[in-house]
């Protein structure tokens, strides 16, 4: 059998596994199956853990382009407004060897999605993986392409299909992702919209009691990324539905969206309450996750492996979900950059080794760090004092971005 490689999901983990396979000598195709790549998402992070591998793929000039470079990001109190400590993110590429940015989701996509069409990916949209078998020598695929049913096979395969990813659940049959208590509020403004003093070229993170705000820019700095992130219940008809609530688009009645904000920031000082009122078009999006990895087992399924969000969802609170991802996609083409099609399970079995202890301590972190951003009482003033005593030293998370540093 020839070096042949199926993807299961076009998103983050799906287009990167696929550029990266390809750079590793394997042919590679990838099916999504929303009809078309579209303009959806808001605004994320990359830390220089990721920046380093989209640098080592030959993306550093695309990524210039599309992202924005912040100096600083600042931890605020959400109730004065007061920068309790800064982070000076623009020495990442001394320290770390490579910049923090952040980025526009459809743009960071999109230059992946780029990258592996030149790479000789094949990409495949309204395709929907209904399910995955295999053998000891390879994997099939059955693929619902364009209303009909196809078998593809291959040495082998990736579920990057997401946090709800149904071959995990044929896989693993550990059952549905849960609602995490969790609701993510995103807006897009444009910095041209805002008045002078609400616009910003850094990263800012709001600390308020059960909520917290993140803001930064996005688009080469054109537009500011504002998310409000509150712990809170859903209507029983958004929690039977919460699937469907997974697009990155999804939205509610403006009213009722304005009235969770409006609750979700009470006491917020003005400059942030401005910021808010100067948003529009608020989409939402209620986290769903599982706990953090057990072990290899959820990584790799014989000829298998799951990587991105199907494999370690995780709330945005380290803001690294899709750094993760395209981690997992650097390890496996690590991996596949000298095997053969005989060796792949012992080869998938080597990356979920590499991985899963990782991406865990990122999981585990990220829900730690909600702790902290949502404290209240004894707790939210001891995080204040020290987060003005100890500044940047309590927010640099050096094993995290100095990762596979050589
Ligand atoms: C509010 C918020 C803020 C975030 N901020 C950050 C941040 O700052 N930094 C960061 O690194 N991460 C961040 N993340 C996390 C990040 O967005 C995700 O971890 C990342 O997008 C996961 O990528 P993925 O490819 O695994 O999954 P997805 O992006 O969900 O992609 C899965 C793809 O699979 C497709 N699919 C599903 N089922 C099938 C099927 N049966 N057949 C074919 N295709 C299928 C879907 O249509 C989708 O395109 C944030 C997330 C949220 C919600």
């Amino acid at each position: 059998m020839t070096k042949t490689l199926l993807v299961a999901g076009g998103g983050i983990a799906g287009m990167a596994t696929g550029f990266a396979a390809a750079r590793a000598g394997w042919q590679a195709t990838v099916f999504e199956r929303a009809a078309e790549f579209s303009e959806v998402g808001a605004g994320v992070q990359l830390g220089p853990n990721v920046t380093r591998i989209l640098q080592a793929w030959g993306l550093a000039d695309a990524l210039k382009q599309v992202a924005a470079f912040p100096a600083g990001l600042h931890a605020r109190s959400m109730s004065t407004g007061e920068v309790l400590a800064t982070l000076p993110i623009k020495d990442a590429v001394q320290l770390y060897g490579a910049p923090y940015v952040t980025i526009h989701r459809a743009d960071l996509h999109g230059l992946l999605l780029k990258a592996a069409e030149r790479e000789g990916v094949q990409v495949h949209s309204d395709a929907v993986v209904q399910r995955v078998d295999q053998t000891p020598d390879a994997v099939t695929l059955e693929v619902l392409q364009r209303g009909l049913l196809q078998q593809h096979k291959a040495a082998i395969a990736v579920a990057g299909d997401g946090v709800w990813s149904p071959l995990r659940q044929q896989l693993l049959g550990d059952g549905l992702p849960e609602f995490t208590g969790h609701i993510a509020y995103r807006a897009l403004v444009a910095q041209a919209d805002l008045p002078a003093h609400l616009r910003s070229q850094d990263v800012s993170v709001w600390m308020g009691s059960q909520a917290h705000v993140v803001s930064y820019p996005v688009r080469g700095g054109e537009y500011l990324n504002v998310v409000c992130l509150a712990e809170g219940q859903l209507l029983d008809d958004d929690a039977n539905n919460l699937e469907a609530l997974q697009t990155w688009n999804a939205q509610k009645s403006e009213s009722q969206t304005l009235a969770e904000l409006h609750h979700a920031l009470r006491g917020a000082c003005t400059a942030l309450t401005d910021l808010m009122n100067a948003c529009s078009d608020w989409r939402l999006w209620p986290l769903c996750g599982r706990p953090a990895m057990q072990g290899t087992q959820e990584h790799v399924v014989g000829r298998v492996a799951l990587l991105g969000d199907a494999a370690h969802p995780m709330l945005p609170y380290l803001a690294q979900g899709a750094g993760m991802a395209i981690e997992d996609a650097a390890e496996l083409a690590m991996q596949l950059n000298h095997a053969t099609t005989e060796d792949v399970p012992e080869r998938l079995l080597q990356f979920a080794q590499v991985r899963w202890q990782r991406n865990a301590r990122v999981q585990a972190r990220a829900v730690r760090n909600g702790q902290i951003f949502h404290a209240t009482g004894p707790m939210r003033v001891a995080r204040d004092m020290s987060l003005r005593l100890m500044g940047a030293r309590l927010m640099d998370v050096p094993w995290l971005y100095g990762y596979g540093r050589s």
